[in-house]
């Protein structure tokens, strides 16, 4: 019996050192069962850690110019839940993590409230540098660096895309035309996986009083997934 114990400690301990080998803070642990999904998770470990370090060294639009860091993404490399945003913004350039500071700590506190941990889900920007000022992104910008977030999105195969905000919501579904306001809470469809819009944690923070709006459009989120 403690041999058994002392086997499975070591089999822990290494599996714990093989993901501080690739950089990993946390175990990414999946909420869901073992027969619901294959055990994918070590391949897309190793996928995205490659990807993100090719994408770290960018320079194929002007916004590799200004920043800091690029800001790839983070989180469980097999979520069942991924959150998309904009682009990063000063704190988030300085840190190269995505949705630090107010808006981002704001976040947390959402995802928490669906009884989820951050390290649980995976979160990204559609655009992987800061624009300068903070500006909006702009359509060129977006188109080049799409192909970073559609690869993502492959690797990572989501059970629900959440979009954080308008320029989120009108750059995945590639529609300029698009209202935050008329489209939030109502699924879409991304390439086959149910996109649910939602208000920006930013917009919350100017607006507290359009909060329980977005808590709606997680319980959906909730309900249409298998953590329900
Ligand atoms: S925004 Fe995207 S395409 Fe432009 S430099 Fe950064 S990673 Fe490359």
């Amino acid at each position: 019996m403690n041999n058994d114990i002392s086997s499975v400690s070591s089999d822990v301990r290494l599996l714990l050192e093989y993901y501080k080998i690739l950089g990993f803070e946390y175990l990414p642990v999946s909420l869901r069962t073992a027969d619901e999904k294959p055990d994918i998770c070590g391949p897309q470990i190793t996928l995205l850690q490659d990807f993100s370090k090719k994408v770290s060294v960018c320079t194929r639009c002007k916004l590799s110019k200004g920043r800091k860091n690029v800001v790839f993404g983070e989180g469980n490399p097999d979520a069942e839940l991924l959150f998309i945003g904009e682009a990063p913004g000063r704190e988030e350039d300085i840190q190269g993590r995505p949705f630090v500071g107010e808006a981002g700590a704001l976040l947390t506190r959402l995802i928490e409230k669906m009884g989820l941990q951050r390290s649980s889900v995976y979160i990204a920007n559609i655009i992987k540098c800061r624009p300068p000022m903070n500006r909006d992104p702009d359509s060129e910008e977006i188109e080049t660096c799409r192909p970073y977030l559609e690869k993502q999105i492959d690797i990572i195969n989501p059970e629900v895309i959440i979009t954080l905000g308008r320029i989120a919501l009108q750059a995945l579904m590639n529609d300029p035309g698009l209202k935050i306001t008329a489209m939030r809470g109502n699924f879409l469809e991304y390439r086959n996986v149910p996109l649910m819009p939602t208000f920006h944690p930013a917009y919350l923070l100017r607006n507290p009083k359009d909060k329980w709006l977005t808590w709606n459009d997680m319980k959906k989120v909730l309900e249409r997934t298998s953590m329900a």
